[in-house]
């Protein structure tokens, strides 16, 4: 079968043999895939991950000790956790130390014909949701952890610093689900990409008018200006991992008594839920779809500036 690897610091199409799934995974034939913010950054060396690339997708499951599974169309949980130790036992598996992350950490990614995954981590997608619109799976439940980590009141002014794909859908779900939200980016062209959920938009952060601020521009001066926008007793979630370390003074935030979250992975089964509802639809954030074969153009289109989604047909 075909794989978009990355070795040697290099990213190239390579012909591998169909995975064998353990007993407790299933063997998935991979329809569509979402290249990530993250799998360019591991092209750059994030992680140190060698192998298959590649954590947003859908598929069809081929084989499974779940033989209700087969033939069935399903996204996956990427965190691969243990299931034993103490972590997975307090109900954290995504912060399982022995995990393994599809496309991430020490397992082959889903820009390839086939992959394996674990059975427990797979959710079925509805008919009724499109490929084009269940490939999002992953990063929507990223954003629908955020409100399950703190809890927003309906009536708060809620500020997301960052335009790019993955501000674009947490702006879409807190949208739809009722908040008042205002968008802070570069592009307001991409107002048009939210779809029918109502989202206000500025060019310039303003002064401290926000309970809760989501950096999610990927920059740490979105850091520094969400400690400055947020009011006292306010939150600001902290949706970018940085490269490397910064210069930062946290002293707004002791004065001004900020709570601080970080927000990774999020609940798949919740995000599939929510997709199928047709609520929100990130279908609109697709710019181009490649052929698996044309993997390298794909991620080389995926880091030029201005694109967003970019997507590859593993069947072609
Ligand atoms: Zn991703
Ligand atoms: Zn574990």
């Amino acid at each position: 079968m075909k794989a978009l690897c990355h070795k040697n610091k290099k990213i190239c199409i390579e012909e591998k043999p169909v995975p064998a799934p353990k007993e407790t995974e299933s063997l998935i034939k991979v329809t569509l895939a979402g290249v990530c913010n993250t799998d360019i950054e591991i092209v750059k060396g994030y992680m140190g991950f060698e192998g298959t690339l590649g954590h947003e997708f859908v598929g069809v499951v081929e084989k499974s000790s779940d033989t209700s599974l087969i033939g069935k169309r399903v996204v996956s949980d990427i965190n691969c956790a243990c299931g034993e130790c103490e972590t997975c036992r307090r109900g954290h598996p995504h912060h399982c130390p022995h995990r393994e992350v599809i496309g991430i950490v020490k397992k082959d990614g889903a820009f390839a014909t086939y992959i394996t995954a674990p059975t427990k981590n797979l959710v079925v997608v509805p008919d009724t949701c499109p490929d084009q619109i269940a490939v999002f799976a992953e990063p929507v439940a990223a954003a629908l952890e955020i409100q399950e980590q703190v809890k927003l009141k309906q009536d708060e002014a809620i500020c997301v610093l960052g335009d790019g794909k993955l501000g674009l859908i947490i702006a879409m779900t807190l949208a739809n689900a009722g908040f008042d939200v205002t968008l802070v980016g570069h592009h307001p062209e991409r107002l048009s990409r939210l779809g029918q959920n109502m989202v206000n938009y500025a060019t310039q952060a303003l002064d401290q008018i926000f309970t809760t601020v989501i950096e999610a521009t990927g920059n740490p001066q979105g850091l520094i200006t969400a400690q400055k926008i947020v009011l006292p007793k306010g939150k600001i979630i902290l949706n970018s991992t940085y490269h490397e370390g910064f210069n930062f003074n946290p002293a707004l935030i002791v004065i001004n008594e900020i709570e601080i979250t970080g927000s990774r992975c999020g609940p798949i089964d919740k995000a599939v839920a929510l997709l199928s509802s047709g609520e929100v639809d990130p279908s609109t954030l697709i710019d181009k779809t490649y052929p698996l074969s044309e993997g390298v153009q794909a991620i080389a289109k995926a880091t030029e500036k201005g694109v967003l989604k970019v997507l590859l047909d593993t069947t072609q």
